[in-house]
């Protein structure tokens, strides 16, 4: 009996232990480190994320790549056995590590046995404080930014980036509405003391978040404050403003893409109106029906496209909506139609309320199984530090019902109300165009040939 009564007392507890994962223990050290620290379900395993608040977006095009390419030099060594010194005792530790640079920040990713967790955290300190980089190091990162980026970026591919072959349609709309850098990003050029003064000005503990998540080690609090508290504040660099739109662009563009074929595809982008409130998560359900809307209308009704979509794009400050379609290459005149006409029934409508509530119900029960185990949770905290307030993450579902059918047809309105810019991709020419064009050169050679003859018998 007493058994069954504790087990009762278990299985009633835990459901609120396991379903809290917006409820997390965070503080920040004296030197402005912040930290949350969670305990996971899962036992032997510790996630860890560094999040340092410098990206991509901090620096202008010529420097974009400064911040990447110091990630990258971080993991080049912290004594005379170097990069592989570094790598194998990271490996003896039997963890894993990466890390990534995005346009907001750079965060060191681990994955490691719970009872090594203050020793790994012991070499993530010493690669952020003892990392000596010297020109050999320098060049090697280079090679290997450049060869992440898609190899050395060559006369050519200068030349079909500044011709508008070489972007995808919204990147390529980024680029003409001032959002977005023309060219890629270089290296070469990228000099030592630039990166020390990135690392200098922005490798501090006021401006780091260390997410712990997994089975904690009792002494980590006591460990980290010794360790990490040490660090010393810097005075905080400031985030450029992101760039806003400040250029026009062309309402319709077709945009040449590879030299021979019968796909092609449609888009139509346009600026997200911001929301007072629930923004993201409007447009978010939004997206969901869009997507939904087009599969009926483009796959299902008209059997134009196969996977028609809706997506969510942010460049610089202005968030993008876009309804994009794959088509073969006659049907492109078609589809705009159906688009157009699909955008006028929902501006007449609105949003089926049936049809809404049903997508919006889904999008919660995602929610319960969406973050699974102790990393996913890990990188949930990192997307989201933004939401972290007094010890709680937001609740996405919570967030998500408090989204009224009304709302979101005016966030509809608004959106759809705009002319947007229209993007038709496709090849130089359609299969049947090359094979005219040959027949055609093939001809005219023909016909100067019996030119050629007839003269000469004259
Ligand atoms: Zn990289």
């Amino acid at each position: 009996m007493r058994c069954l009564l504790f087990a009762c007392l278990l299985l009633g507890s835990f459901p609120s232990f396991a379903l809290d994962r917006f409820q997390v223990e965070g503080y920040t050290l004296r030197n402005g480190l912040q930290l949350l620290l969670k305990p996971g379900t899962e036992r032997g395993h510790v996630a860890i994320r560094l999040v340092v608040g410098v990206g991509l977006d901090d620096f202008s095009c010529d420097e974009k790549e400064l911040p990447h390419l110091l990630e990258h030099l971080l993991f080049s060594g912290i004594d005379a056995s170097g990069e592989g010194g570094l790598e194998e005792r990271m490996q003896a530790l039997g963890g894993e590590w990466n890390a990534f640079t995005s346009n907001a920040d750079t965060t060191f990713v681990i994955e490691a046995p719970a009872k090594n967790q203050r020793k790994v955290l012991d070499l993530l300190l010493a690669l952020l404080t003892q990392t000596r980089f010297d020109d050999n190091a320098i060049n090697a990162a280079k090679q290997v930014v450049e060869r992440e980026d898609g190899g050395h970026y060559t006369h050519l591919q200068r030349w079909l980036d500044r011709q508008d072959l070489g972007h995808t349609a919204s990147n390529q709309l980024a680029v003409e509405l001032g959002l977005k850098c023309p060219e890629r990003a270089q290296v070469d050029h990228l000099t030592r003391e630039q990166l020390e003064r990135v690392r200098k000005a922005w490798y501090a503990p006021n401006n780091m978040t260390l997410i712990v998540v997994g089975d904690l080690d009792k002494l980590l609090p006591a460990y980290l404050d010794r360790t990490y508290g040490a660090l010393d504040a810097i005075n905080p660099s400031e985030h450029p403003p992101l760039p806003q739109i400040q250029a026009s662009a062309a309402h319709e563009r077709t945009l040449t893409r590879g030299f021979v074929g019968d796909g092609a595809k449609l888009h139509w982008l346009v600026p997200e109106p911001v929301l007072q409130d629930q923004h993201d998560e409007t447009f978010d359900l939004l997206k969901d029906y869009l997507d939904w809307a087009l599969y009926r209308q483009l796959r299902l009704a008209h059997s134009l496209s196969y996977g028609p979509w809706a997506e969510r794009e942010v460049f610089g400050g202005v968030g993008f909506m876009s309804l994009n379609a794959d088509l073969e290459r006659e049907d492109v005149a078609e589809a705009e139609q159906v688009l157009e006409e699909l955008k006028a029934q929902l501006l007449k409508d609105g949003l089926n309320a049936e049809t809404f509530n049903r997508l919006k119900q889904a999008a919660i029960a995602r929610q319960a199984w969406a973050v699974q185990g102790n990393s996913a949770l890990a990188d949930y905290y990192w997307s989201a530090i933004g939401d972290y307030e007094d010890d709680r993450f937001a609740n996405p579902a919570r967030e998500l019902q408090a989204v009224s059918l009304q709302e979101a047809n005016k966030a509809m309105r608004e959106l759809l109300l705009q002319p947007g810019y229209l993007r038709v991709e496709k090849p130089l020419l359609s299969d049947d165009q090359l094979v005219w064009t040959i027949a055609g050169v093939l001809g005219l050679i023909v016909l100067m040939l019996v030119g050629w003859r007839v003269q000469r018998r004259k």
